[in-house]
């Protein structure tokens, strides 16, 4: 009698306990499938492009799910045996990690993860063999006869000599693979110059002065027919555009909206990979408003040095002299509404235009009209007439957007903290720029087809803030607004409707 209550109390445990854990799961399934780069975070498994959160979705959402789907059906339901698929799965989880630790020669940051899935793995087993242990053998389960066949545990022995050989022979397999990743590599076919003629308009960077972990700075690159612009450089944007393989060699000329450092910094290091990864034999165009020339005179000489070395490693072949660094083209932009067409042939037209960046004088934004279709592309500015009338009925509007409420938030966290300038900076910058539902009133007054925001103040570290940064941006606009990040690709073929987007990072 006193064992059987020894063994009731004990199973009421263990029934508990594994409930728990696949109430755990079915917390975690939910936290990936609805807030997916918020759960990263504590599986350092935040993606590194932005298209990664597919996965976190799909991929994570579902381990965790089934894990939970078949724990609480085998702990609620008389089907004890169930729980063998989150044993299998939990089993499998912490191979992945012992092999890890012993092979990444990272330090065990997850080693309190792995203590919790060991002991969600023993509660499981126990409980499996609790419950083995009290069937009769008839009722055992068809599961654990296949488990405890020869085929199953053939398969198995297999599977663990497979692996144990892969491990042993990591860097033979390593060393095969790097010379197929490379060839690949430096032999990949080159996606842009496969692009159909059209008005393409790529997202290098949509960024702002603030740190963003998924943003470089703001960097656009416009590819009309035969024709490249890239449309300013922002800290770090030249690395997103070699992986985007544009042909840097290949720029007609890089475009300047202003002279704010979010907008500059990478001149230099696109000058200098323009010429000697793009084999440039005449120096990169940069056409600014006003004081271009101070700026692309500063970096030439900055980088004077490096065009020596440059040369003296690759000589004449790779990296001609006379190819080196950035000649200035001054734009000077008077009418506020016609703005100012610099460059014109057949089929393309690029005007400049004024915005409003005060005190940042002159600030200007650029319409490129290609074969029927037309995108604005905004620098940065608070909102105003000239861009509303430059932005008329073009297809594409890509403007610059600033969350005031979110930054209100950082304010007062600033303010409470004692970081007075996160406190001051973040209040000052609502006086130059535009706020989201702001830009969508423009492309509503505009009649543009399609809003882009980006140059995204502030940063906003998950896909969850998204909805926050847009607002009420739909109410007032009624066309498809999307919320920028790098390595976005908007296509328009020439003389239609269509905005054709895609991935191209
Ligand atoms: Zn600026
Ligand atoms: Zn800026």
């Amino acid at each position: 009698m006193k064992n059987k209550a020894g063994a009731n109390r004990l199973e009421s445990i263990l029934w508990v306990l594994s409930g728990g854990i696949g109430v755990i799961f079915l917390f975690l399934g939910l936290g990936f499938l609805i807030l997916p780069e918020v759960f990263a975070i504590a599986f350092f498994a935040e993606p590194a492009r932005a298209v990664g959160i597919n996965s976190l979705r799909g991929d994570f959402g579902a381990l965790f799910l089934g894990m939970s789907f078949f724990c609480l059906l085998g702990t609620l339901t008389s089907y004890r045996w169930l729980l063998l698929v989150p044993i299998v799965f939990l089993g499998f989880v912490i191979t992945g990690r012992l092999i890890s630790f012993a092979v990444d020669g990272l330090p065990m940051v997850m080693a309190g993860t792995l203590i919790s899935e060991l002991m969600f793995l023993t509660v499981l087993i126990l409980y499996l063999i609790f419950y083995s242990l009290k069937s009769d053998s008839q009722s055992s389960s068809p599961v654990l006869k296949v488990l405890y066949s020869r085929q199953f545990l053939v398969i198995a022995g297999i599977v663990i000599v497979l692996v144990a050989g892969a491990f042993m022979s990591h860097r033979q397999i390593a060393t095969r693979l790097w010379e197929k990743v490379a060839s690949g590599r430096i032999s990949r076919q080159n996606v842009f110059g496969e692009l159909p003629d059209g008005l393409h308009v790529g997202l290098a960077g949509t960024g702002s002065p603030m740190p963003d972990a998924k943003r470089k700075g703001v960097c656009t690159f416009v590819k009309a027919g035969k024709h490249l612009f890239i449309v300013d450089s922002g800290p770090g944007s030249t690395l997103n555009l070699e992986l985007m393989q544009i042909p840097l060699g290949d720029i007609d000329a890089v475009l300047l909206t202003h002279f704010h450092s979010d907008h500059i910094a990478a001149i230099g290091e696109l000058m200098l990979k323009a010429w000697a990864n793009g084999v440039r034999k005449n120096p990169l165009k940069i056409i600014g408003p006003e004081g271009v020339d101070t700026v692309v005179n500063g970096f030439n000489q900055a980088f004077s040095f490096d065009t020596k070395y440059r040369h003296a490693h690759h000589g004449d072949a790779v990296a001609p002299l006379e190819g080196a660094g950035g000649t200035p083209e001054t734009i000077k932009v008077f009418n506020e509404d016609k703005g100012t067409v610099f460059f014109q042939t057949n089929d393309l037209k690029v005007t400049a235009f004024l915005v409003d960046h005060r005190p940042v004088e002159p600030a200007i934004g650029f319409r490129f009209d290609y074969k029927g279709r037309s995108v604005v592309i905004s620098g940065d500015t608070l909102p105003c007439d000239s861009l509303r009338h430059q932005a008329e009925g073009v297809d594409l509007l890509l403007h610059e957007a600033l969350q005031p409420e979110m930054l209100r938030v950082m304010n007062q966290a600033g303010a409470a903290s004692g970081r007075e300038v996160v406190a001051n900076v973040s209040m000052d910058i609502l006086t130059y720029h535009t706020f989201t539902e702001e830009a969508a009133r423009i492309a509503r007054d505009a009649n543009v087809r399609h809003l882009v925001l980006f140059h995204i103040i502030p940063p906003t570290p998950a896909a969850v803030f998204q909805s926050a940064f847009v607002g009420n941006s739909k109410k007032y606009y009624k066309g498809p607004i999307t919320f920028g990040v790098d390595g976005l690709l908007f296509s328009m073929p020439p003389n239609s409707t269509k905005i054709l987007k895609k991935w191209f990072l």
